[in-house]
């Protein structure tokens, strides 16, 4: 076992560092409790992550964790303490007050769920600095979603489960059996591609985008077959011409039919014109197409987010 493993876990009982108080939440891989520091008192979020009990925590996925120990940002929910004892393994990040789906379906419920346009343009500037920081440390993030992206009173919006799918891969299901939902998974990874790249979360980035404009999910797929078919019938059907390539990818059926290309701003009546061809750059067929995060964050879009942030 390496140094860095023994280092990152050690074996104590969690039970004496944390009162756990109550549920937070539940996620793919965790449960998630409030808890409270018996030290000084600070108020964190206890992500137990179910392991199952024959095999414990992969060393693999202890490395993994590791690392997002040293990932810190503003946007990125802080891990401050990893405890590994026999049977689970518990993560200790900074407390959050909600995620954003909660958020949109309570706070904004009498809007339908939809935000107004100068918070969905600040929580678009914070997600993707937090992307930004992470492709810039060579980690992805592989599921983003609203579940995965914490709120606090202030305003503030971070990036949560940061490397956990790249640690233990994305499951079918989650512990509790809920299916993983598809709606933010890029159209590249839909049709079996492996050469993940950091492409993957500037998509989802963008499906959450549209989802905070409209208050619903822009893509709600049901299986991997439907996922793609939502995305065909808006982004038109991906041939040779609009996607070189996207014939060899495994998953790749020649198609029945070939739905042409919608104009996305039909559904988002209250997108403004520099919204619409931020989104755009984001939800492009080809990988290598979409926009960056560094570069998304230079983007008109934000121009006046820009004037008073430094980042
Ligand atoms: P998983 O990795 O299993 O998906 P998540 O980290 O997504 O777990 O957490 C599941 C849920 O728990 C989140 O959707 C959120 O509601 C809540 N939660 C997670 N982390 C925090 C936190 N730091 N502060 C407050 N609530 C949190
Ligand atoms: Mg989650």
């Amino acid at each position: 076992m390496s140094l860095v493993f023994f280092m990152a876990s050690p074996k104590i009982n969690p039970e004496a560092k944390y009162l756990r108080q109550e549920k937070l939440g539940e996620g793919t891989y965790a449960t998630v409790f409030k808890g409270k520091s018996r030290v000084n008192g600070d108020i964190v979020a206890l992500k137990e992550i179910h392991l199952d009990p024959e095999e414990g925590a992969p060393s693999t996925a202890i490395r993994e964790i590791s690392l997002m120990k040293e990932l810190k940002h503003t946007n990125i929910v802080r891990l401050l303490d990893v405890i590994h004892t026999e049977s689970k393994l518990m993560l200790v990040f900074e407390f959050m007050d909600q995620d954003l789906k909660k958020y949109m379906d309570t706070t904004a419920r009498s809007r339908h769920g939809a935000l107004d346009t100068a918070t969905v343009k600040s929580f678009m500037f914070q997600l993707i600095k937090g992307i930004a920081y992470c492709h810039e440390n060579r980690v992805l993030h592989r599921d983003l979603k609203p579940q995965n992206l914490l709120i606090n009173k202030r305003g503030e919006l971070k990036l949560g489960d940061f490397g956990l799918a790249r640690a233990f891969g994305i499951p079918v299901n989650t512990f509790s059996n809920e299916v993983v939902t598809l709606w933010y998974r890029a159209p590249d990874v839909l049709l079996g591609s492996r050469m993940y790249s950091t492409s993957i979360d500037i998509w989802s980035a963008g499906c959450i985008m549209a989802e905070m404009y409209t208050g619903r999910p822009l893509f709600p797929g049901t299986t991997n077959e439907d996922q793609l078919q939502r995305i065909f019938r808006m982004m038109g059907t991906p041939t040779e011409q609009t996607w070189p390539g996207v014939t060899q990818l495994s998953e790749y059926k020649p198609p029945h039919v070939i739905y042409p290309q919608q104009n996305i701003s039909q559904i988002l009546p209250t997108i403004d014109a520099c919204g619409l061809d931020l989104l755009t750059h984001m939800l492009q067929y080809q990988p290598e197409a979409r926009i960056s995060a560094v570069a998304a964050l230079k983007h008109s879009y934000f121009a006046e987010v820009n004037r008073y942030n430094t980042y």
